[in-house]
Parts: C-alpha cells; structure tokens; sequence
C-alpha cells in the first residue's frame, strides 16, 4: 500500500510526535476538536514539540486552510489509542467558541467535507458510515468514524461535531456518489449525445439541395437509375439526399449498376 497526503494542504509543519509507519491500512476517520480558535499554524507549532507528545495527521482552522502534521504513511498521537490511530486519519478542527457545544466555522466545516471526502477517495474508502456506537469500534463495514471520547475521558470532538458526525457521513457521502455518477454519466450520455447528434445531423442532409455545377450529372445519374432516391419527400418527390454521404454499401451498389449499363 502507497499512501499519498491531501492535495488541499495549505500548510505542513511535520511532527516528530507519530510512531512512524502505520500498522494497518487507512479505513477509519477521527474528527477532534481543538477546544480552542487555533490557527492551523499554532496548532503546527505546538505539535512541533516533542514535549506535547500529541499531533494529527491534519488540522483545519476557522478560515477553513488545512494543514498536514503527520504523513497519512505515518501513525498520528491523536486519540490515545494505537489500534485506532494506526488504521485511522485523524483531524483536529478548531472551534469558534472555547466551551461546549464547541461549535466550528461555515468554512471549517466545508473542508472538513472536501478533506474526508479526499481522504476517502484516495484510500478507497467508500463511504463514511457512522452509528454513534462505541460498540462497533473496528467494525468498518458497519461504521469507519470514531471519536475521541470512545477511548479517552474526554468530551472531543464536543458536543457540535459529535452531534453533526450523522451529517459529516452524509455530506460527504453526497459528495463522493456526485462524483462517481458524474463519471459515469460523462462517458454515457456523452455516446448518446454524439448518436443524437449525428443522427440530427444526417437528418438535415437528407434532401435535394444541390448546387448547379452538379446538374447535369445528378440528371444523368436518376435518369439511367444509378441513383434512385429514398423515401420520398412529403411532397411526393423523390428524395435523392445529394448533399449526405455515400456509404461504401451504396458505393458498391452504384458500381454494380454501372457495371451492367455500359
Ligand atoms: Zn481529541
């Protein structure tokens, strides 16, 4: 397994705080919360210290930039659980109030959304699946969102994001379904529009609009029966469709009737 980071990363401070590679593959994603308005580069600086002993793989400030502090390849210090943080993506979000509910910015929940979302699509994650039970811990088929308050005596993520972790799944599993059905439908309805298009394109060729330079031709060719017309015109006449192709059966066809004339 090759782990990338986040092509939406503004800011990188690596930490030395992280056990080094992961044990187990990315499938899990842990949202903190900071508890404060930190930016993301204070939040840089602090895990910065090996004396903090703590760090995330990401941080996302108030103004919505994300910085990355550890490698996804590597194991963050982030949720005082090693089986958690080796298969997990963790992400501190700071908060517009410093208590709970611990409420977070328009713009950081939007790249919240976008970073999962990332995180998800590169690491073949399908989708975020969340329950709010501490029972299904490693059980990602079942749901691959954890928090903090399931292995610490903590209240992160606080109340505002736990209370959202429903509506983070479905925002970025609406996200991630555009995505892949705008894929698909790119290549189908493309083959369909262009079928669509020729056939309304050969449509309009399909009458007797010649110029004169071709006259005396065309009135040879209908008169020896070389060129005989298709279904007739709505006003009865004969529909010669000069200006459409000519396929390589019609071609044959009109050599074959040569052939027998002269
Ligand atoms: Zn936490």
């Amino acid at each position: 397994m090759s782990y990338t980071n986040s092509p939406l990363v503004s800011f990188t401070k690596l930490s030395p705080n992280n056990s080094g590679l992961r044990t187990h593959s990315i499938d899990t994603i842990t949202i903190h919360c900071m508890a404060c308005n930190g930016s993301i580069e204070t939040l840089g600086n602090l895990f910065a210290q090996s004396s903090r002993k703590a760090s995330s793989n990401y941080g996302i400030g108030s103004d919505g930039r994300i910085g990355l502090y550890v490698e996804e390849k590597n194991r963050s210090w982030c949720t005082s659980s090693s089986a958690n943080d080796n298969r997990a993506i963790t992400i501190e979000v700071a908060n517009i109030e410093a208590q709970e509910p611990y409420r977070v910015s328009n713009a950081a929940y939007d790249s919240l959304i976008k970073l999962c979302a990332d995180i998800c699509r590169r690491n073949n994650i399908k989708q975020l699946l969340w329950k709010a039970d501490k029972n299904l811990i490693g059980q990602v088929d079942k749901q691959n969102m954890t928090v903090h308050r399931w292995f610490a005596n903590k209240s992160c993520p606080g109340q505002w994001l736990y209370e959202h972790h429903g509506q983070i799944a479905a925002d970025v599993n609406k996200l991630l379904q555009v995505e892949e059905g705008e894929e698909e439908m790119t290549q189908e309805k493309f083959n369909q529009m262009f079928i669509t298009a020729m056939n309304e394109y050969r449509r309009s060729l399909q009458n007797n609009n010649a110029g004169s330079w071709s006259e005396d031709a065309r009135d040879w060719a209908v008169s020896t029966g070389l060129i005989k017309g298709g279904d007739p015109l709505p006003n009865g006449k004969p529909n010669y469709m000069w200006p459409d192709f000519l396929t390589r059966e019609q071609m044959a066809t009109l050599l074959f009737r040569f052939k027998d004339m002269v």
